[in-house]
C-alpha cells in the first residue's frame, strides 16, 4: 500500500511561513473518523469506552477532540492525571493504569474519582494506606506469564510477545487472592485488565486477549463471587508503519471480540460486562507526522541528508531502530532512485530517521514528512544536546492550521536553573 501524507507541499509551505520547521502536525479529520470507526466496531457492547493512553500524546487539544468523540483517558502518572483534570476529564472518564506507583499519584487518582487499576497484589495495602480506604470500584491487572503468540497471519506477520518477562500485572493465583482481599476491604465492582503484546498487526490479537480475560473473569466470579462489571483490553492494537504491512480492520476486531463475548461471558450470565480499551498508537499514530526540512547534504562514504529535526523530536528510530516512512513533499510520484541516510543533528550516530532508504533525489530546502508520529512521537522527545522540543500544529477539518503547543525556547530549557542573568547580557 502506498503511504500518502495527509498534507500537501503547498499547505506545508503556507504553515512554515508562520511556524518554522520542524513541527509535529496532526490531522483532525483522520482522528475523528478513526475514533468513530472504533466506536462503531464496539457499538454492540453497552458501556464500551476507549480510554486514550495519555502517554502516547499528552496534548490538551487532541485530548479534547477525543473527548468530543466519547473517549476517556488512561493515565499512569501524576502529571498525566493533572493534565486530564485540566482538560475536564473526571470520574469514570479516567482510568489509572500505573505501575510502581507513588502514593501521591494514587491520591490524585482517587480525588478525581478515577478507576484505579492495581498492578500488583501488594498495592492493595499500599493504596489503602495512601488514600485511607479501598474504593468500591477497582480493577486488577493480570499477567498470564509465558509467551503470547498468535499463528502467522496470511501476510506473514506474526504476533509474539513475552508477558512472562514483563514487569506488569499479577499472576493468576494472585488475581484470586487480590479479589478476595479487596472484597473484604469493601470493593464491590471489579474489573480486569491485561496488556500482552504491543503494536500488533493482526485482527486476532484483541479476540485472543478477550478469550483469556473473559475466561479468567468467569473463573474469578465463580471463585470469589465478585461482581465483575468491566473488562479492559488495554492497548496494543498496532498500525502499519511500513508500506508493505496490512492495516488492522477494526470492524473485524470488534466482531472477533463479540464472538468471544457471546461464547464465554453470555453463557456465564455475564452479559452486562462493559468493555474498555486503552488504545494509544491506534488512535493517533497515523494521524500525526513530523514535518522537517532538508538543510544539508553530505557526500562521504555514504549519501546523507541532514534535516532540521532530530531524535529529540522523534526517538523511535534511534532507540528501537523503528521504521518510519518518509515522503518528500512535492516529489510524491518521483522515482525512489537515491540511497540516503536521513540524519538529525545530535552528536549520536544513531540519530538517523532512515538508514539506506531509497528516496527521490532530495535538495536542500525540500520538506520531508516523517509518517506515523502521532503517538509515542512528540511525547517521547527529550532535550539531549540541549535540543528544544518542537511545536505541535493541528490541521483542522476546514484545512486551517492551529498551533496547539508552541515550540520550546532556550528560556524553557534553562527554566530549572538559576542562571537568568545570562539572558540579560
Ligand atoms: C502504553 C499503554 C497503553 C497504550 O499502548 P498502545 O500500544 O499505544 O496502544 C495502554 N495501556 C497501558 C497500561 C499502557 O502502558
Amino acid at each position: 500500500m502506498q503511504k500518502k501524507p495527509f498534507v500537501t507541499l503547498s499547505q506545508v509551505q503556507e504553515m512554515a511561513r508562520i511556524y518554522p520547521t520542524p513541527f509535529h502536525l496532526y490531522d483532525e479529520k483522520g482522528i475523528r473518523e478513526n475514533a468513530r470507526r472504533l466506536y462503531q466496531a464496539f457499538a454492540w457492547n453497552k458501556g464500551f469506552k476507549e480510554y486514550f493512553a495519555v502517554k502516547a500524546t499528552p496534548t490538551p487539544r487532541l485530548l479534547q477532540i477525543l473527548k468530543e468523540e466519547g473517549c476517556g483517558v488512561d493515565c499512569s502518572s501524576l502529571t498525566e492525571l493533572m493534565l486530564s483534570e485540566a482538560c475536564g476529564f473526571n470520574g469514570q472518564e479516567i482510568m489509572f493504569s500505573s505501575n510502581d506507583t507513588p502514593a501521591e499519584d494514587f491520591q490524585l487518582a482517587e480525588k478525581l474519582h478515577g478507576t484505579i487499576n492495581l498492578d500488583d497484589i501488594t498495592h492493595i495495602e499500599f493504596l489503602e494506606k495512601a488514600i485511607g480506604h479501598i474504593p468500591e470500584r477497582i480493577c486488577c491487572r493480570y499477567n498470564p506469564g509465558g509467551m503470547f503468540t498468535l499463528g502467522e497471519s496470511e501476510e506473514g506477520f506474526q504476533v509474539m510477545d513475552n508477558p512472562g518477562d514483563a514487569k506488569y500485572g499479577m499472576t493468576r493465583a494472585q488475581m484470586t487472592d487480590a479479589f478476595r482481599i479487596l472484597q473484604q476491604k469493601g470493593a464491590k465492582e471489579f474489573g480486569i485488565h491485561a496488556f500482552l503484546a504491543s503494536n500488533t498487526i493482526s485482527n486476532e490479537y484483541y479476540p485472543a486477549l478477550a478469550r483469556i480475560l473473559f475466561q479468567t473473569a468467569v473463573e474469578l466470579k465463580a471463585e470469589t463471587g465478585a461482581h465483575i462489571t468491566f473488562i479492559n483490553l488495554s492497548g496494543g492494537v498496532g498500525i502499519p508503519y511500513r508500506p508493505e504491512q496490512p492495516e488492522n480492520n477494526i470492524a473485524a476486531i470488534g466482531e472477533g471480540v463479540r464472538k468471544a463475548y457471546e461464547k464465554i461471558l453470555v453463557p456465564a450470565g455475564m452479559d452486562d460486562v462493559a468493555l474498555y480499551t486503552e488504545l494509544g498508537r491506534y488512535m493517533l499514530g497515523p494521524y500525526g507526522c513530523l514535518v522537517t526540512k532538508a538543510i544539508h547534504e553530505k557526500h562521504t562514504y555514504k549519501e546523507y541528508i541532514g534535516v532540521d529535526a532530530c531524535a529529540a523530536n522523534l526517538m523511535r528510530p534511534a532507540i528501537y531502530g523503528a521504521y518510519h516512512h518518509i515522503t518528500v513533499l512535492g516529489k510524491e510520484d518521483a522515482p525512489c532512485d537515491h540511497l540516503y541516510d536521513v540524519t538529525g543533528s545530535l552528536c549520536e550516530n544513531c540519530d538517523k530517521f532512515a538508514v539506506d532508504r531509497m528516496l527521490p533525489q532530495i535538495n536542500t530546502g525540500d520538506y520531508l514528512v516523517i509518517h506515523d508520529t502521532g503517538a509515542h512521537g512528540f511525547s517521547m522527545g527529550y532535550n539531549y544536546n540541549g535540543k528544544l522540543r518542537s511545536a505541535e500544529i493541528l490541521l483542522r477539518e476546514d484545512g486551517s492550521a492551529e498551533m496547539i503547543r508552541r515550540a520550546e525556547t532556550p528560556e524553557d530549557y534553562f527554566a530549572t536553573l538559576d542562571i537568568t542573568g545570562i539572558f540579560n547580557r
